[in-house]
């Protein structure tokens, strides 16, 4: 059996310099449409001093776009001669977002302000043009728990590490938060596979993978996906999580929607041994056959021989079968019921993220890692794949 690779989340592209931004075949000339933003910003720490400047700044940028803040749950309209009464830390990330082709996007960032600390602010571009920032407070991410005990609360399989990569805080606090935002069936299904911390995918871009082997699947996770850790974050602004949790969790919908096949592969494993078992079996019949020839003992070996004919259209009959059930595992890992059920729910509209647009595996993947990291966020974007979440379509697609 040649080994099946999944397709696995490419990490966000972490340009440098205030508001660059890169992004490859996204089909620029398509009209503006509501989607998640993964790409992290590396910024200066902004400077409380600097408000006045950046609220000018801002102002210029926008040219008379809509900007208002979203605080408490009510939006509020901020006119342009009021935009120094903005905290420096949702002036700064107006200011990064405010490019006109990220119409649509939702961007969770990290804005550094000199002196204070790091702040999450939400921004969000409606189509129209029109910003509502969020901005919650100082960060202050939890200490994650030790290897051991996230694999005793938790049951993931072994955490390993290759390379100079190890199971640091950063890392352990990824894999923390997105194992804790799994329900208990998904975790059943899920996480009692091997987990890796290793330097790089290939290509390098790879923030984790999702490799299967037939039956056997490990989830990896790379230097990568931590990339963007200082400059941004995913769910509410008032409880961010560490944007490197939507790798981890990204990697467990490619488990998700593969798990039909690789149980596939399993069942076809299993049969594969006894029929290996089969084999040696029948080839020290032939020798036996071969030594009462020699033996001269001819009507014994004839009868064993006329045996073993039954015995020979067996394993080739069953051999036939485990060819056809390995084909039908392999077309159950690239599709299966978890993603035409996905399709069913998506009805033809675009991934909630650009990275998604790449295939119908990705779209899920992305949209399973919104579900669990930033419910609000998917909701918005693809309301009717939130529902189909929330109700369970894709545990039952698994029945
Ligand atoms: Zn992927």
């Amino acid at each position: 059996m040649t080994p099946i690779r999944q397709r696995h989340r490419a990490a966000p592209r972490v340009p440098t310099g205030l508001v660059a931004l890169i992004f490859v075949g996204c089909g620029s000339a398509s009209p503006p449409r509501p989607y998640y933003d993964s790409t992290g910003f590396q910024q200066a720490p902004a400077a409380t001093g600097q408000r006045g400047a950046l609220a000018a700044t801002v102002r210029a940028r926008l040219k008379g776009r809509t900007v208002s803040v979203r605080e408490r749950g009510a939006v509020r309209l901020v006119a342009p001669a009021k935009f120094d009464e903005l905290s420096v830390a949702v002036l700064q990330a107006l200011l990064v977002v405010g490019d006109d082709d990220r119409r649509g996007a939702e961007a969770d960032l990290l804005i550094p302000v000199r002196g204070e600390g790091t702040y999450p602010v939400s921004v969000v571009i409606e189509t129209g043009g029109a910003l509502i920032a969020e901005l919650g407070p100082r960060v202050k991410w939890a200490t994650p728990r030790g290897e051991g005990d996230l694999r005793a609360q938790f049951g993931t399989g072994p955490l390993q590490q290759t390379g100079r990569s190890h199971w640091d805080e950063p890392s352990r606090l990824a894999l923390q938060t997105a194992l804790e935002r799994l329900s208990a069936t998904e975790r059943k299904l899920l996480v009692a596979m091997p987990f890796v911390r290793a330097p790089n995918g290939v290509p390098r871009e790879r923030a984790g993978q999702h490799v299967l082997r037939n039956c056997g699947e490990r989830l990896f996770v790379y230097d990568r996906a931590f990339q963007s850790q200082g400059v941004q974050f995913v769910g509410r602004p008032d409880a961010p999580l560490p944007a490197s949790a939507l790798t981890v969790l990204h990697e467990l919908g490619h488990a998700l929607h593969s798990r039909p096949g690789r149980l596939a592969f399993c069942a076809y494993e299993k049969r594969h041994a006894a029929l290996e078992a089969t084999l040696a079996a029948f080839n020290g019949k032939v020798k036996r056959v071969n030594q009462l020839g020699r033996q001269g003992k001819r009507a014994e070996a004839e009868k064993l021989g006329q045996a073993m004919e039954r015995d020979r259209a067996r394993i080739q009959s069953e051999n036939a079968q485990l060819s056809k059930l390995a084909d039908r595992a392999a077309a159950l890992v690239r599709s299966g019921p978890v993603l035409a059920a996905y399709n069913k729910a998506l009805g033809g509209r675009p991934a909630p993220t650009r990275y998604g647009e790449v295939s119908v595996q990705e779209s899920f993947a992305e949209s399973f890692a919104l579900y669990h990291a930033d419910p609000d966020a998917l909701g918005r974007v693809l309301p009717g794949v939130l529902e189909w979440f929330q109700a369970g379509g894709h545990l039952k697609a698994l029945e």
